[in-house]
This record gives structure tokens, sequence and C-alpha cells, in this order.
């Protein structure tokens, strides 16, 4: 850079933080990941807890990034939300999904595992969403009820009039509607009610100590508690330990998504451990 002359030189002058640096690579990498279709999809098996079957899983990205292998989210999505670029990698990831989908249909371990996958603020204010996955569904032959969407509270809290309309909008697809990370952000529990949202995932940070702590363990009861008056299924998300397990199931929670089951699988795996859970 600095033999391109006085201009480019002075664009990396030690103001320009090494952060700051570090984004500008990571979105160039983001774009070219985009164009050469590098990202793929992990799926986290979800356990109901009165049949001890897999019934639904979570759709995770993954890119398969050329010199650091395969990177979870934590490294790209919010840049890829900050620069935009998350709108047509939750396209690529809809798409994958829904592909996988269709293949799951013709193997019966698989037909009846419904997938959710995450969705960002970005996309949501995206107002081609409801016909793009209206469109992405008819092509990948997905039918109403194989697919839900995860949302996290922070949109619903930006414009809780338009989002309502919207979810509703969506929902007419027949696609359910999962509220995210339940507890880490500032909603009124007012939303609830508003929102109808049809499964609520109580996030790890309440699970975590539910077994040592009496404070999250009265918590935990009272959301389930709560959630089950208003007609909405809850899923407690991180459980890693038995002991976390068995007090979950105790507090009547409908489902259990933790790697006290399963890690991420890739969609083989995924196969792999229905299967074995299948008796
Ligand atoms: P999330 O939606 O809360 O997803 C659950 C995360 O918790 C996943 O991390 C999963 O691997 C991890 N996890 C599951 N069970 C356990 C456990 O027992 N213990 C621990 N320690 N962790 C567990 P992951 O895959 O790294 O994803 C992180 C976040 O990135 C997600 O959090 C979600 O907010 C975002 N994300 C993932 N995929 C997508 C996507 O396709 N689109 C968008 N917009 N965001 C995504
Ligand atoms: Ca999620
Ligand atoms: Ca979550
Ligand atoms: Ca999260």
């Amino acid at each position: 850079a600095k033999e391109a002359g006085r201009n480019s030189f002075r664009f990396f002058t030690p103001e320009m933080n090494a952060k700051a640096h570090e984004q500008m690579i990571l979105e160039r990498d983001l774009r070219q990941a985009i164009e050469h279709k590098e990202f793929c999809v992990h799926y986290q098996p979800v356990i109901e807890v009165t049949t001890g079957q897999v019934t639904s899983c979570e759709a995770l990205v993954r890119w398969n990034h050329p010199q650091k292998g395969l990177t979870a989210p934590g490294y790209f999505i919010s840049a890829a939300e900050e620069t935009g670029l998350i709108d047509e990698i939750g396209t690529q990831v809809l798409e994958e999904v829904c592909k996988q989908i269709h293949q799951w249909k013709k193997v019966p371990e698989m037909k009846a595992v419904r997938v959710a996958v995450n969705l960002s603020p970005h996309q949501l204010r995206n107002e081609n969403l409801v016909q793009d996955l209206q469109t992405m569904m008819t092509k990948h032959g997905v039918e109403a009820g194989q697919l839900s969407l995860e949302i996290t509270e922070t949109l619903v809290m930006q414009d809780p009039q338009g989002t309502a309309v919207l979810l509703d909008e969506i929902r007419k697809l027949g696609i359910k509607i999962y509220l995210d990370d339940f507890g880490t952000g500032y909603s009124s529990l007012n939303y609830l009610k508003r929102f109808s949202f049809d499964v609520l995932k109580v996030d790890r940070s309440f699970i975590m100590d539910v077994h040592e702590n009496e404070g999250d363990a009265a918590l935990v009861e009272a959301i389930i508690v709560m959630a089950h008056k208003l007609g909405i299924k809850v899923v407690a998300e991180g459980v890693e330990t038995i002991e976390q397990q068995k007090f979950i199931i105790e507090q009547k929670c409908d489902l259990i998504q933790g790697f006290y089951y399963s890690k991420p699988l890739s969609a083989e795996d995924m196969y792999d451990y229905c299967r074995s859970t299948t008796a």
C-alpha cells in the first residue's frame, strides 16, 4: 500500500487502528465469500421432552473460510449485520435450508423434523422478505410447518407495530415464529401476548446455573409457567449437563437444545443422529 502513493499511505495512518483495518479485511472477505458461496449450514437437534425424539433443529451458519477453515458466526455475524451483507448471507442460508428440507422429505427419519432459521434484524427490515420466503418455499417444495424463523427482541422493540404486521404475514405462509434469546433483551412481557409467538427460547445464560442458583431456577420456572398460560411452547437453550436437563424436565419445559444432547452437526451427521435416536 505504501508504494501506491500518498493517498493510500495516508489511508493507513496510525489513527486507523488495527481493529478497523481488520474489519475492512473481514468485509472484503465476506463479499468474496458471498460470491464464492463459502457458507454452509449446520443443524443442532432439539429434543421433545415428552417423546425423547428430535422433532426440530436449529440451522446455524458456518463460513468455510479459505484460510481459517470452518468458522462460527461469532467471527463474522456482527460485521455482516453492520454492513448489510447479512441479507445476502441470510438468503443463501435460507436457500440451503429449503434444499435440505426437500432432501429430508424423502427420508422417513427426517421428514417430520422442522428446521428453525435465525433471522437478523436487518433481514426483517427488507421489504421483499415475505415475497422471498414465499418464492423460496415454492421453488423447493417446502410445506407449511416445515420451516420456522427465530427472531430476537431487539427488532420487536424498534418497531412493534410494523413487526406485528410483518410477523402475521410470515405466519400466513405456514412459518412459525420463535422468540430467541428470551430474557437477554429489554422486551416488555406485554409483547409476549401481543405478538403471539409460537415458541420462546430461554437464553443459555439463565439455564447455565439453574441447578445451583435459586434465582435463576425461579426465573426459568416462572418463564415456563407464564409461556404455557399464553399457549407458547418453551425451548431451553444451552443445556449441557444432566443436572440442568433434569431440572428443565421437572419444570415441564417442552423442548431441549444443548451440548448435553448434541452440538450442531453437518446435515449428514444430523441424519445419523436422528436415525440413532429413532427407535
Ligand atoms: P443463537 O441463535 O442463540 O444460537 C445458539 C448458539 O448456541 C449456537 O452458536 C450454538 O452452537 C450454541 N450452543 C448450543 N447449545 C449449546 C450449549 O449447550 N452450550 C454452549 N456453550 N453453546 C451452545 P453458534 O452456532 O456459534 O451461533 C451463534 C449465534 O450466531 C446464534 O446464536 C445466532 O444469533 C447467530 N447465528 C447463527 N446462524 C445464523 C444465521 O444463519 N443467521 C443469523 N442472522 N444469525 C445466525
Ligand atoms: Ca437462535
Ligand atoms: Ca438463542
Ligand atoms: Ca444468541
